[in-house]
């Protein structure tokens, strides 16, 4: 005879539950509905905090930074078909990003498929080109050794997304208490796998090369922040005497006021610049491709990434293939068994250091112009100050939108690791409230600051709801012009034919009243188009760490079209 708790019969549902807390998830990003509602309920009775969104593709987002801010999946879960093709969002950011994250959805009826079902998709077919793994469960038994298997593939090696497929009639299945208990042992965590150490020969090579540098200069970026790689970043800049450049998320890992920061001397540090040390940031886009005109034509690169894939794609002059922290500890090593330090009074450091001076003597003499009504930088000053004021810890800055995170990106400073969150290697609008959330879940002691334009908000501004229902520390800042890139650009000739008195495709309502829409969930709204009414909004706001918007009015043609990327348009 056996008890009632060995009788007793788990089904799908709490088994994935019960699985994904075993793997560790602490936090579950998500839309419940048909099939999936019974796998949230269940696994928040296994211990599994769910926050419930009211769109797949913010809670993807959130999910995606979650990731990268813990350095765990941050898990998303959605319903079948249309629910899982929302979800892609959050799964091709965090592929794009190198994020680890774990996407599950429910799916039709095995049996049905192919007929019509309900939301009837081929999910595995749709995430393939986003995923490290995709994997389907067709039955119940194999629930808990997918979880495993995705959650440790999404963080070995280069960091990235997995997905799991659960159908219906597999959350219905059910077995017995005692086999869903050995299931659950014998799919526990496995050890994971060391990055192994890329070989010292290259290391001395790479060092060798700096030491005889005439101008080098070291870049990071997100991938070493994600590897916690600001303690060793921080000795090696402070050894060396080497300026560095951080990428947009990069920033932080030593402060943007440190006296080697070459932020605000850009173009000279890498258009100049002999040997590069890149650690954990890609020769993309946004550093140019690590090609001439923005690179002189004979720099060496170090690349140091912990993917094989990326040195290969590159061709660096060395390539370190190793996590960030790890790879810069051993080259730190290297280095002090006989030091070297350029010194403030090196051509090159006093170069970079006369360049930065200057330009930020410049924007500084912008900054201080009152304007009003307000273009970009004099809000962007009064907000970077009270900010500033904030000290330790830092709060974490959410950013997106074209002027406004080209502009914001330049004046706001980040001092703290992990406390910038952006568009990012995809460029993506609409990450904003998502990453506002997941920010505050994984990092309760920080404020969270968003700084986003209108266009970028109104992507997921409902999710303002989910703010006041989590009761999470997020003062949302919308700057409001009134449009995508502000107010109509067009010329007399462009507005023509049948439909010239529709608003141009870049306008919204103008004076849209976006701090009501806070305080139609009980959050605190704020309407602030004087430098008096944003330092009160602000400095309230802060302090109550509370959800609130402050509709920013900012003059509609104070902006560019495409911001800084007009000549990708
Ligand atoms: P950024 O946008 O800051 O320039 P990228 O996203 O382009 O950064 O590059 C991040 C790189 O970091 C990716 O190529 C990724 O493979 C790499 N990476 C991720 N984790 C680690 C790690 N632990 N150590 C080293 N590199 C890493």
């Amino acid at each position: 005879t056996s008890t009632p708790t060995e009788s007793a019969l788990v089904d799908g549902s709490e088994l994935a539950g019960r699985a994904l807390a075993a793997a560790g998830a602490s936090h579950m990003f998500g839309v419940v509905g048909i099939p999936v509602t019974a796998v949230a309920t269940r696994a928040v009775a296994a211990g599994v905090r769910f926050i419930a969104f009211h769109n797949e593709q913010s809670a993807g987002y959130a999910a995606s930074a979650y990731g990268y801010l813990t350095g765990r999946p941050g898990v998303l879960l959605t319903v079948s078909g249309p629910g899982c093709v929302h979800g892609l969002a959050g799964l091709s950011n965090a592929w794009v990003n190198t994020w680890p994250m774990v996407m599950i959805s429910g799916s039709c009826d095995q049996a049905d498929f192919g007929k019509g079902d309900f939301q009837e998709l081929d999910q595995i077919a749709a995430v393939k080109p986003f995923v490290k793994l995709a994997l389907k469960a067709t039955s119940i038994s194999e629930i808990p050794r997918l979880v495993q298997t995705a959650f440790a593939t999404a963080c070995a090696g280069r960091p990235g997304g997995c997905y799991i497929d659960l159908p219906a009639d597999v959350l219905h299945q059910t077995i017995s208490e005692t086999e869903a208990s050995s299931l659950l042992s014998e799919a526990a965590n496995p050890i994971p796998p060391q990055i192994p150490d890329p070989e010292i020969a290259e290391v001395e090579k790479a060092v060798s090369l700096l030491r005889h540098a005439a101008r080098p200069l070291i870049v990071f970026g997100k991938g070493a922040a994600y590897a916690r790689a600001e303690g060793a970043v921080k000795k090696f800049v402070e050894t060396t005497g080497i300026p560095f450049l951080p990428t947009p998320m990069g920033k932080g890992l030593l402060p943007d006021t440190h006296e080697l920061a070459a932020t605000a001397a850009r173009s000279l540090a890498i258009g100049k610049c002999d040997v590069a040390l890149v650690v954990g940031a890609r020769l993309n886009w946004l550093l140019h491709f690590g090609e001439p005109p923005r690179w002189s034509n004979d720099v060496k690169f170090i690349l140091v990434d912990v993917s094989k894939e990326e040195i290969e794609l590159r061709k660096p002059h060395v390539g370190l293939v190793g996590d960030a922290k790890r790879v810069l500890d051993l080259i730190n090593r290297e280095i002090k068994d006989d030091p070297f330090c350029l010194g403030k009074t090196h051509p090159w450091v006093e170069a970079i250091s006369k360049k930065a001076k200057d330009n930020v003597a410049k924007m500084d003499a912008q900054l201080a112009k009152e304007v009003v009504p307000f273009n970009f930088l004099t809000p962007m000053r009064i907000i970077r100050d009270a900010i500033s004021a904030q000290g330790s810890p830092a709060p974490i800055l959410v950013s997106e939108g074209a002027n406004t995170m080209d502009v914001g990106r330049a004046v706001l400073v980040q001092s703290e690791p992990r406390t910038r969150l952006d568009a990012g290697t995809w460029g993506t609008m609409g990450v904003g409230l998502g990453y506002c959330i997941a920010a505050a879940i994984a990092e309760p002691n920080r404020l969270v600051v968003a700084v986003e334009g209108d266009s970028g908000f109104g992507f997921s501004a409902m999710e303002v709801e989910t703010l006041v229902r989590y009761q999470l520390p997020v003062v949302v800042i919308v700057f409001n012009n009134g449009g995508v890139y502000g107010g109509d650009r067009r010329t007399p000739e462009e507005v023509t034919g049948p439909h010239k008195d529709d608003p141009a495709p870049t306008s919204f309502v103008p004076g849209a009243a976006y701090h009501t829409l806070m305080e139609a969930f009980g959050g605190k709204g704020y309407r602030a188009s004087t430098p008096d009414e944003l330092k009160s909004a602000l400095s309230e706001s802060f302090s109550a760490r509370k959800p609130a918007v402050i509709n920013l009015i900012i003059d509609p043609y104070a902006g560019a079209e495409s911001g800084r990327l007009q000549h990708k348009n």
